[in-house]
């Protein structure tokens, strides 16, 4: 899979961290394997690193649209106080059955909200619970341009707004498009990258992490 980073610093950096050794986590990965969810989870850096930058904020309320098995969700809750939220949107039924038991197992169910569909029908259900501290957008990337002009409307000021895979596997900064619906990603994702890059009211970077993050605060 498409990494920034080479294998051995990779490995390095995991066996100073131990993150997957949490229990936590460990049993989300053990639950995803007996499941079958592909493993397209963040890398577990990239996990800590949303915690990070949640409590960074001091997170309360926290939106995430793409769940999968729920293991970035998890650093994301870790960053919540107990009155925190966090809302979660998930369009596979399967992969909502896999999430809804790994945030059972591990108590989790007070403070995330799985929320089932396609999340550009579902997102303006939770509006009023608004504005938020942390919107992370993990899903189909065809939409990323329209959950931007969700989050920035819904993103409180000094809230983070953050997406992953903004490279596309390295693709995004090639001339020429790769073939088949692979450029129709591409292009959405550059048209994504612009409105964070233009948008006077967000500080916006990309991050060569795992998958290449966009990270923005709203002024
Ligand atoms: N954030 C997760 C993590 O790191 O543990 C990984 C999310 S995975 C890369 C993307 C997820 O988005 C998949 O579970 C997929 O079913 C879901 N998804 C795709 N399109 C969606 C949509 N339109 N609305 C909601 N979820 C969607």
């Amino acid at each position: 899979s498409y990494s920034n980073l080479s294998q051995s610093v990779a490995n390095y950096v995991e066996g100073l961290l131990n993150i997957n050794e949490c229990a936590d986590l460990k049993l989300a990965l053990q639950i995803a394997k007996r499941r079958g969810t592909p493993p397209l989870q963040v890398i577990p850096t990239d996990g800590r690193c949303l915690e990070i930058l949640a409590r960074s904020v001091q997170a309360k309320k926290i939106v995430e649209i793409g769940t999968l098995c729920g293991y970035s969700a998890i650093f994301l809750a870790k960053a919540l106080p107990p009155e925190g939220k966090l809302y979660t949107f998930e369009q596979s039924e399967h992969h909502v059955r896999v999430a809804s038991e790994v945030f059972t197992e591990l108590n989790l169910l007070t403070k995330i909200e799985i929320v089932f569909g396609k999340a550009a029908e579902k997102l303006p259900e939770i509006n009023h619970k608004g504005p938020f501290d942390l919107i992370f957008i993990d899903a189909d990337k065809v939409s990323y341009p329209h959950y931007f002009d969700w989050a920035i409307e819904n993103l409180r000021s000094g809230g983070l707004l953050i997406a992953d895979n903004v490279f596309v596997f390295g693709y995004i900064g090639e001339e020429e498009l790769p073939s088949g619906d692979l450029a129709n990603l591409v292009l959405a994702m550059r048209t994504f990258n612009q409105k964070c890059a233009e948008d006077a009211r967000l500080v916006t970077t990309f991050m060569p992490t795992g998958e290449g993050m966009m990270v923005a605060v709203k002024k």
